[in-house]
């Protein structure tokens, strides 16, 4: 099992920049076509940007036409955990790394197969690793 990684808010804004901090510590959402990693075609991992637990593999990267990095499975299934979001006015699942609780996005079921599922993931709450 993953150990769990717990910071203060101050600490967490000491070591992001203020739209990480923004994305990933407050839920926060990325416009869409602007983060660093929705158009990126280059083979590696997906990082969580608060902690390096390993989320999501290029291998199930996917273009979903969004604007934000999309993938049909994270690396492993307790490697994320998700939770209900009722903002918005919307009832959605919400997407958190289980290591330190980092927003990451949403999951919806239009995905392609095998998943069916589409990781809709902010660019913000990842870091990528090239893999050689
Ligand atoms: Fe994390």
């Amino acid at each position: 099992m993953n150990q769990r990684v717990i910071k203060t808010e101050k600490e967490w804004k000491q070591l992001l920049s203020p739209e990480q901090f923004r994305v990933a510590r407050k839920k926060g959402t990325e416009r869409p076509f602007t983060g660093a990693y929705w158009d990126n075609h280059e083979n590696g991992v997906y990082r969580c940007v608060c902690c390096g637990n390993e989320l999501f593999s290029s291998q199930t990267k996917f273009e979903s036409g969004t604007g934000w990095p999309s993938f049909s499975a994270p690396i492993a299934q307790d490697n994320v955990r998700t939770e209900t979001d009722r903002s918005l006015f919307m009832k959605r699942t919400e997407v958190l790394c289980s290591v330190c609780d980092a927003h990451l996005g949403h999951v919806f079921e239009d995905g392609p197969n095998p998943t069916g599922l589409r990781y809709c993931i902010n660019s913000a709450s990842l870091a990528f690793s090239k893999s050689e």
